[in-house]
């Protein structure tokens, strides 16, 4: 799995010394898949020093209607790299989610999610699917402009903006001129958004000029996703609007072998912050089953993001030989392809063993 991401490298100076880490450990089953993470990059000697926070539904219901206090808002202002677990948003009016606000307050405009098939050592029917998609993380429907008109009458708004547009889109050709990539596909529905999602349209088309050397094409997203569920080994690099991108990568992931496998890197000019794509799984949690490796994915692009790739390249390769062993967790679990089903700490302790 490509879990590189576009970043600044610190230097050498900074790379003796460990690098400051806000840990959050989640929701559901956050905590669990966390603990297992942890545990990996303690092994794999990751030269981090998590500072816990605490996010999420404790700080929901302790009756903060953001879900973050103070102290969690220094530790993160403070050390720039935030790590953390999914987390659960209480049903209800009032609570917001602190997803977006985080994205939204720290401009981590890029949300980063690579998904590729691991063929055949996870069960897929797609063994060539090899993309990232790269989503706009601060505008678009998750703006939260939304409001009741009426008493029968609510609005949500679509905000688009030209500098959101330009950002994005540069990064994601400045993400395939990095990694070797040979196309940008640009994903939108402007037959019915001429203009918010026209724009994103019309920029796509300015900084592919820019770009001679990349292929790059545009699809409506209906039959883009309807495509990409059915031959996505078709997609190279996809750039898409927040919302678009936050379900096709769910659907991408889904068909590459499970949501719980994916990893992803939300990367601002001056934080960035690393994340399963997957939920906190209410339905699955405290069993001590769930899949740790999107979390473990998400580590290695934040030791890429911190300079410490080769640690990173350490974890992925034990990481592999794992799910190549056959030590799988419920979600891909298949008899004759899988030797034995594993929780979340079993697997962990065999990517440890594997390093
Ligand atoms: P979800 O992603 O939590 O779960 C969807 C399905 O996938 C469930 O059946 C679950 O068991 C399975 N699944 C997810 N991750 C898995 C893993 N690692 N291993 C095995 N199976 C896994 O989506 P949901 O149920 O719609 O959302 C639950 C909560 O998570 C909601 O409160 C939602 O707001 C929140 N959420 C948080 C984030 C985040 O913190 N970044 C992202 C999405 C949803």
């Amino acid at each position: 799995m490509d879990t590189k991401v576009l970043t600044r490298q610190p230097s050498k100076k900074q790379l003796n010394t460990p690098v400051k880490v806000a840990v959050a450990q989640g929701d559901g089953i956050g905590p669990e898949i966390m603990k297992a993470t942890l545990r990996i990059l303690e092994a794999a000697g990751a030269n981090i020093e998590p500072e816990f926070i605490e996010l999420g539904e404790k700080v929901y219901l302790s009756g903060n209607t953001s879900g973050i206090d103070a102290n969690a808002w220094d530790a993160i202002r403070n050390n720039k790299i935030i790590f953390k677990a999914p987390i659960t948003t209480p049903q209800g009016k009032g609570y917001k989610s602190l997803n977006v606000t985080l994205r939204k307050s720290l401009g981590l405009f890029a949300n980063v999610r690579p998904v590729t098939a691991l063929h055949p050592f996870v069960p897929t029917h797609f063994p060539n699917m090899d993309v990232v998609i790269i989503r706009e993380n601060e505008e678009d429907l998750y703006a939260g402009i939304e409001h009741r008109q009426t008493q029968d009458v609510y609005q949500c708004l679509k905000l688009i903006t030209r500098p959101g547009c330009e950002r994005i889109v540069r990064y994601a050709f400045e993400y395939a001129k990095a990694f070797g990539r040979k196309k940008v596909t640009c994903m939108v529905k402007d037959n019915i958004m001429k203009i918010t999602d026209g724009l994103f349209h019309t920029v796509f088309d300015e900084i592919a000029k820019e770009y001679p050397e990349i292929e790059n094409d545009v699809q409506i997203i209906d039959i883009g996703s309807a495509r990409l569920a059915a031959k996505p080994e078709q997609y190279d690099v996809i750039v898409t609007a927040n919302l678009y991108g936050d379900i096709i990568s769910d659907i991408a992931a889904e068909i590459g072998g499970s949501v719980g496998m994916c990893g992803s890197a939300n990367i601002g000019k001056n934080v960035a912050m690393f994340e399963a794509i997957h939920g906190s799984a209410p339905d699955i949690s405290g069993q001590g089953i769930a899949n740790p490796s999107g979390l473990i994915n998400a580590a290695v692009a934040m030791l890429a993001h911190i300079g410490q790739s080769e640690i990173g390249d350490k974890v992925k390769n034990a990481w592999l030989t794992t799910l190549e062993e056959g030590y799988h967790t419920a979600d891909i679990y298949q008899e004759g392809i899988s030797l034995k089903k594993v929780g979340a700490q079993e697997f962990a302790n065999q990517v440890i063993s594997n390093l």
